[in-house]
Parts: structure tokens; C-alpha cells; sequence
């Protein structure tokens, strides 16, 4: 059988005689150890079978001056074992067994450092034997700087290249192996340059064709009779098999890098070829990988069923097998799960220890008046959330809770009645929203809401105040970036003063020169724009306030445990009653004109409509730009004789302001904007979403965009267009269609592009995830189960056996800025 033969012994007649020869001999003498030298290992005996060996090759020709028959149980023992030792050497020095799956086994000496003791782990790359600053700056690119990056820089996938076939059973098409020996090789090709190496091969079956376009190079590597392996795919040519460009791989040593086996192929970048990239890792893996520490303990490794580091990184580049390969992954996705949440553990540690809250009383009858006055009832999940809310509020623990709910849910009046509860225990709330629009909508609809249950006693923008609701009266303020200096200066008095209960803004709330004097209670709105610093600094603007962040994008639940590990959960997963469900459609390029006719309908019949122009990742600039091309295209060519507006990040925010302003109120009957009003904007006369460019987006945020329509009482359309989607694109887009609840859309979204995507992950101010898939719910629960386990019997990861993990923490996290 091919995948038995041994390599070593393919000769020029395609015969395997030598090694099988050895190999039967071998087994017939372990058969005769095994059975206790008694000569019953083979039927006739020993003597009768060495006679008989065939060829009587002269290499082996010493063994056979014999007679086994007649030696004593010790002088058969000692003849046996000389013997199979001889084998053995044999072997040695000819080229290695294959065995079936051409695996080789692993060299594990490495060679020492060479002299310089400067080196580690931390050096820059180039300290690598072949690496040169050129090389160095296209590995860098990659995001691998230092000797451990490259431990850590994994290939994307594997080719499988692990099963060894004889040339005869070579199938057209198919990735397959060969190993041979080489007959001839030359440059070939027409002209002076002869651009092409060609080569014809064979082994025991018969002989092929070899071709590397443009390499012309590779001929001279190829010697005559030497052993090949080559791994790829065959083509037919004039009815002949050919190999086209596989890759190849002289059988010098038994650690095959590019061919039969599992072949790893890495990201790359201009000018980094497959082959380097293979050959500098594994250089580099047995170089350095005995030097880098195993951080986790036994303990925890085997409790996790876990591959020990170098095992798991090794195999992580050049696995065995499969299986191998996914219990690599498994330990190194653990590793990063395992680390983020320790580190975010001790963060919420860290701030829960930082001093003694405020407790509140949470006596809610001081919010009865507000309930009472609300258009609706509360829906049974926003009762729950708030339950939890005013549970945390009532103890000196500083709250830190996520609340969660997809695009109108309702987590503006729960955030209202808790901001109302701080004022009324004497304290000051702030509302942290990500765009000046946003926070201006904010301080609307909450100024509407208290409006109703309280008299407004006065109406300069941008205070506001309410009076008999609470016992005294509250007043509410607008702090954003885009105010004038001098209204900017008036609000940060007052809070200093704290003459405002309730403020509402952007990140201008954080910066330097808004004093609170008494902060008891931060919310943070649509968090995932917001990093961990930033939730830090505004936590710090009070002496441990109360936090609840808000998240609209729909986070599985063990997700948003590792992700937000520092905050305990509530979820809105119920939307008020009665609301219409959006109709999606994905729609083709050719109905781009369809799409344009309905919008001009709907306007027709009193509706509004957004749309919504493609996401452009480089710049907000190029963004903008695009923008303002769609909207003169659409005002001129497509709609000239309705009402357009145009919303980008490039408006000051008083344009922002004024644009808004007018669609809200039905000047504009179209919104034509960049990705901007992803969040949060209210307007209920809006029933149609176009999107530009959908295939750009996520679910998550695609669903985000939806929520813009539907909000009032009128049947609302979201509409999908895509230039040219790709296959996946079109899976995804067409998810849209079926699928209306978020946090379902967000497991798909989550599944089909991975967390980095989800989440974009500058924005999760989280570290960068390289194996762990967040879809992988029992490695998370496993992760966090054994996070905590280690944080409740050493909080401070003092012990000395978690030196080299608390390093492990602090290098994931500090690296990343975050937390540091
Ligand atoms: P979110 O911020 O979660 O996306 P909002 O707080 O903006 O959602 O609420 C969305 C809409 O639902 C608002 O118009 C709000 O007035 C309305 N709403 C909130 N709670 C209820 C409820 N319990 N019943 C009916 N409508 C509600
Ligand atoms: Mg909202």
C-alpha cells in the first residue's frame, strides 16, 4: 500500500524491496522477542526465513551467516537485539520512514541562544536569523514586532497536504502529496529568459511532470535522484497529469515545513512569501518557544482539559492532525478568554474597592408622579431592569450594571426614572451619550417625559427645569462640544455649583473643567462607541457614583459576561407592545430605480424616508465627501423636486443641529446621511431606511439602522442595496429579511464575521481576540468559571505560582491602553 511504503527505499526501478525487506525482518524479530526466542515467530523458523530473504542484498548480507536454530535462549536474545539494532542504524542513515500520514515526528533539541544574553522574547524581530529591517517592516505591518509575536503570528488555515499518494493514483483536481524522486529538472520557457522550471519525477508507480511558472529559480535546488515532496493540485495537460506550481520540499530532514502535511498558511502582505513566512516561524519556534513560559497552572490546565503552551502554539502552526489543531486552538482561545477576564475582573475589583457609594433611598413612591404621567405602561422587562436598578442604587456598593436592550426597547425612561431617583436622594446625574445629536435627542425626550409630570418653570436651552414632581425642583442641562464657549462655561458652573440635577451630554462631559459637586449616578449611553477609559473617567469625575451603561446592540449573554465582565447584566428583551413590523427587503442593483419609486411613494403619502450612504472605513473625510457626491446626485438627478437634507460627521453642530431639526419636523421629507445616525435618533413620521452599500455594515448595525422606522404608528420599510455583495454578503443581507429579533440577528452577526468585526475592536476597547471565537459559548463559560475561581482564592494574583500569569494579564492588557 502507498501510504505504508517507505520513501527512503524508492529506487529508480519504482522497487521498495530494501526497506521492505528491513521492515519484515524487523517485525519477525520483535514477533521472536515477543514469544521469548523460541524460534516460532515465523512458520520453518528463523533460519529457514533468513535464508529465503529476498534480494540478498549485500547491505544485509552479514545477518544470514546463521544458525538461529542452534544458539541458547541468551545467545538468541543477544543476536536478536544486536540485530535490531543494526536495523535501526540502517535506517538512520538513510531518509526517514513516512509514516501513513507523512507526519513527521518532532525534533525537539533546540539550539541555544546564540551568546548575546540581550535576547528575549521582547526583542525586536529582527534579532532572527534572516530577518533584515525590510523583512522586519512587512512583518510589522502584520502586527508581529518581537520575537513573541512571532510565536503568537498564526496562520489563518491549513492546507491539507497529509495524505501521500503514488503518482498512478494521482486524480486530476484534487490538493494531493507525492513523494519522489527527481529524474531531471531544468529551467525551460521560451526565449533567453527561460522563466519556467520543469521537472519529471517518479516513484514506484511511475513517472510525472513537474511545472513552476516564473520560478525559474527552483531548478538549480533540484538535483538529480534527490527525494521531493510536492503537495498541490494536478492538471491535465494534452492528456497527460501534470503538477502546476505545488509547493515542493526536498526530503532532507524529517520536519517537513511546506508539504505532506497540514501546511500552514499565514496572512501576508506585499513582498512576504509563503515560503518564507513558513520557513522564518519554524525557525523561530524552535528557537524560542522553549523559552517562553507556561502561565498557566496544572491546576487550571487540566481542570480545563487544556494542551500545555508550547504544545498548543506549536501545534497551532504545524499540527499533527486536525485534532490536534482544534485542541491547540481551544487552549490559546482559552488563554485570551481567560486573561481578558481576569483582567477585567480586577478592574471591577479595583473600583468596587475604591471607596464607599452613596445609598440611596430607593422608596419609589418619589417616582409615582413621573410613572403615573408616562403615555404607557411599563413593559414587564422594564419593570424587572429598573427593580435591579434601584436594588443597587439602595446599597453603598457603587452600582455597576449593563442594561441592555435592542433599538426601542425603552432604556431612555428607565435611564430617566433612575436619574430621577439621584435627584431626588440630592445627588447629580449625568447622561454620557457618543454624538451631539444623540445627546440633544437625549435631553429632549427626557425633558418631554418630565414635562408631563412636572410644570416647566422655565425654558432657557440649555437648562431646563421641572418643578413639582420631586419636593424641589429639578433642573436638567445640555453640555456638547458644539456649544459656544461662553454657554459651555455658564453649564459648567452650574454643575460645579450643582444648580443641575440632571445633565445630558457628549464626551465634553469628561473633559477637564466640569467639576461635579456632588455626582451620584453616571450613565453611559450606547457603550460600545465608549472604551473602558473612558467609563473610567467619567466614574472618576464623583467620589464612586453609581454606573449603568446602556448597550442597543444586542450582545449574547456570555458574550456580554467576558466583554463586560465588570458589570452586571439587565436586559430588555420585550419591545413595548404594539409595534408594526419593519418589512426588509434586500434588493439587487437593477432594482436600485424600484427602490427610488417607493421612497417617492411613501413621500407622496405624508411619510419620511432616510437614506443611508455606504460606510467608508478610511476616513471621515472620504466619508463625507461621498456623502455630499450621493446627496447632489439624488437632489439633482433622482428627487429634484423634494425636500433633501444631508447629515454628516463634517457639520458643526449646529448645522447637525438645524438639518435634524427641520427633518424632525417635517421640512425634509428626505434624510440623506452618512453612518452617522446609526444611534438613537427619534423621528416617528419616518417609515422608510435605505441603506447604500449594506454589504458594508454588520447585522447589528444594520439592525441598528432599521430601528430608526417603525416608531411611530405607520408601516415602515427597511431597504437593502448592495453593489456587488458577495456570496456571504448576500447570506448575510438576506438574514435581515427573516430574522426582526436583535439579539438572534447578533449570534448570526457574531457566528458570520467573528467578535473583531461585531464589534469593531477599537471601538470594544478590548484586546484583539486571535483564536478565541465568542460563539464558542463553553469555552467562554469555562473561562469565566475558572477566571473567578482564581480571583476569589487570590484576588491580587500575589501567589507566587501566579507570578507568570499576573504578568500574562498585565501585558494583554496594558498593551492595548486600556486598562493600563
Ligand atoms: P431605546 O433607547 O431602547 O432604543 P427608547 O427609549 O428610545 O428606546 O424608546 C423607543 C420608543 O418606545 C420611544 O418612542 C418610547 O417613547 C417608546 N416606549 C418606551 N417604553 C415604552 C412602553 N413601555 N410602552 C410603549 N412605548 C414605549
Ligand atoms: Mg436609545
Amino acid at each position: 500500500m502507498a501510504e505504508n511504503t517507505p520513501i527512503s527505499s524508492i529506487n529508480k526501478q519504482g522497487k521498495t524491496v530494501l526497506n521492505q525487506t528491513i521492515e519484515s525482518l524487523r517485525k519477525v524479530l520483535k514477533l521472536e522477542q515477543a514469544k521469548g526466542y523460541s524460534d516460532k515467530a515465523v512458520m520453518g523458523g528463523l533460519d529457514r526465513f533468513l535464508r529465503n530473504l529476498s534480494p540478498r542484498d549485500d547491505k544485509l548480507s552479514g545477518l544470514f551467516s546463521l544458525n538461529y536454530s542452534a544458539l541458547d535462549t541468551r545467545a538468541r536474545e543477544k543476536w536478536v537485539r544486536d540485530t535490531l539494532k543494526q536495523l535501526d542504524a540502517k535506517e538512520r542513515r538513510a531518509p526517514p520512514l513516512l509514516t501513513q500520514t507523512i507526519i513527521p515526528s518532532r525534533k525537539t533539541a533546540p539550539s541555544r541562544p546564540k551568546g548575546n544574553s540581550e535576547q528575549s522574547l521582547d526583542s525586536p524581530i529582527t534579532l532572527i536569523p534572516g530577518i533584515k529591517a525590510a523583512l522586519a517592516s512587512k512583518f510589522d505591518k502584520l502586527g508581529a514586532k518581537t520575537i513573541r509575536d512571532l510565536l503568537y503570528f498564526f496562520p489563518r488555515r491549513h492546507i491539507d497536504y497529509s495524505h501521500r499518494k503514488l503518482i498512478s493514483e494521482l486524480e486530476v483536481g484534487a490538493e494531493q502529496t507525492i513523494v519522489a524522486t527527481i529524474w531531471e529538472a531544468a529551467q525551460k520557457g521560451p526565449g533567453y529568459r527561460m522563466r519556467t522550471t520543469e521537472a519529471v519525477v517518479g516513484d514506484e508507480s511511475g513517472n510525472i511532470r513537474v511545472i513552476w511558472f516564473n520560478q525559474p529559480y527552483i531548478a538549480k535546488k533540484l538535483t538529480t535522484n534527490s527525494q521531493i515532496v510536492l503537495s498541490g493540485r494536478v492538471a491535465e495537460f494534452r492528456g497527460r497529469k501534470v503538477f502546476q506550481s505545488p509547493e515542493w520540499e526536498l526530503l532532507e530532514s524529517d520536519d517537513l515545513v511546506h508539504t505532506g502535511r497540514l501546511v500552514p498558511v499565514y496572512p501576508l502582505t506585499a513582498g512576504l512569501y509563503p515560503r518564507t513566512v513558513r520557513r522564518l516561524v519554524k525557525g523561530t519556534l524552535d528557537r524560542w518557544l522553549p523559552e517562553l513560559p507556561e502561565f498557566l497552572s496544572e491546576n487550571v490546565r487540566v481542570s480545563g482539559g487544556l494542551l500545555p503552551l508550547h504544545k498548543a502554539i506549536r501545534q497551532a502552526h504545524y499540527p499533527d492532525t486536525e485534532q490536534s489543531k482544534d485542541q491547540a486552538r481551544k487552549r490559546l482561545a482559552f488563554d485570551e478568554l481567560f486573561l481578558i477576564q481576569l483582567g477585567v475582573l480586577a478592574k471591577k475589583r479595583d473600583w468596587q474597592e475604591e471607596g464607599i457609594g452613596n445609598a440611596f433611598n430607593t422608596d419609589s413612591s418619589c417616582l409615582e408622579p413621573f410613572f403615573n404621567s408616562l403615555p404607557y405602561k411599563l413593559t414587564s422587562a422594564q419593570v424587572q431592569a429598573l427593580a435591579e436598578i434601584q436594588s443597587d442604587l439602595s446599597k453603598p456598593r457603587p452600582m455597576s450594571r449593563l442594561l441592555q436592550g435592542e433599538v426601542g426597547s425603552g432604556k431612555t425612561v428607565v435611564a430617566t426614572a433612575a436619574m430621577l431617583l439621584s435627584a431626588a436622594n440630592g445627588y447629580q446625574a449625568a447622561l454620557m451619550a457618543p454624538t451631539e445629536i444623540l445627546a440633544e435627542q437625549h435631553f429632549n425626550t427626557i425633558c418631554g417625559l418630565l414635562s408631563r409630570a412636572g410644570s416647566e418653570s422655565s425654558d432657557s436651552k440649555p437648562v431646563r427645569k421641572f418643578s413639582s414632581m420631586l419636593p424641589h425642583p429639578i433642573s436638567v442641562g445640555l453640555l456638547t462640544g458644539g456649544l459656544k464657549e461662553s454657554a459651555k462655561q455658564e453649564i459648567q458652573e452650574r454643575v460645579s455649583a450643582d444648580e443641575i440635577d440632571i445633565i445630558i451630554g457628549t464626551h465634553a462631559l469628561i473633559q477637564k473643567g466640569v467639576d461635579f459637586r456632588n455626582l451620584g449616578l453616571c450613565v453611559v449611553d450606547e457603550q460600545h462607541r465608549f472604551g473602558v477609559m473612558q467609563r473610567s473617567a467619567l466614574r472618576g469625575k464623583g467620589s464612586c457614583p453609581h454606573v449603568l451603561v446602556m448597550s442597543a446592540t444586542p450582545i449574547p449573554r456570555t458574550l456580554a459576561l467576558t466583554l463586560y465582565g465588570d458589570l452586571d447584566l439587565s436586559v430588555l428583551d420585550e419591545l413595548p407592545p404594539g409595534r408594526i413590523e419593519i418589512k426588509t427587503r434586500f434588493l439587487i442593483p437593477e432594482q436600485r430605480q424600484k427602490a427610488y419609486d417607493f421612497v417617492r411613494k411613501q413621500v407622496a403619502e405624508g411619510r419620511q424616508a432616510f437614506i443611508i450612504c455606504p460606510l467608508i472605513e478610511e476616513s471621515e473625510a472620504i466619508e463625507t465627501k461621498a456623502a455630499i457626491t450621493e446627496y447632489e446626485h439624488l437632489s439633482r438627478n433622482v428627487f429634484p423636486d423634494l425636500r433633501l437634507g444631508l447629515l454628516h460627521g463634517r457639520l458643526n453642530s449646529a448645522d447637525k443641529d438645524e438639518v435634524m431639526q427641520r427633518f424632525r419636523s417635517g421640512e425634509l421629507d428626505i434624510l440623506v446621511s452618512t453612518p452617522v445616525v446609526e444611534v438613537g435618533v427619534d423621528v416617528p413620521n419616518a417609515a422608510v431606511m435605505l441603506i447604500e452599500g449594506a454589504d458594508r455594515f454588520g447585522l447589528a448595525q444594520l439592525h441598528q439602522f432599521r430601528g430608526r422606522v417603525g416608531r411611530g404608528q405607520h408601516q415602515s420599510y427597511c431597504l437593502l442595496l448592495a453593489d456587488t455583495p458577495s456570496a456571504e454578503a448576500k447570506e448575510r443581507l438576506s438574514l435581515l429579511e427573516r430574522i426582526r429579533n436583535g439579539f438572534a440577528l447578533a449570534e448570526e452577526d457574531l457566528r458570520l464575521r467573528g467578535p473583531g468585526e461585531f464589534f469593531g475592536t477599537r471601538q470594544s476597547g478590548l484586546p484583539d481576540l486571535k483564536m478565541a471565537k465568542l460563539s464558542d459559548v463553553e469555552l467562554l463559560e469555562l473561562a469565566r468559571r475558572e477566571a473567578i475561581r482564581l480571583f476569589n482564592a487570590d484576588p491580587y494574583l500575589k501567589q507566587p505560582e501566579h507570578r507568570l500569569l499576573a504578568r500574562e494579564v498585565s501585558r494583554l492588557w496594558n498593551s492595548e491602553g486600556e486598562l493600563s
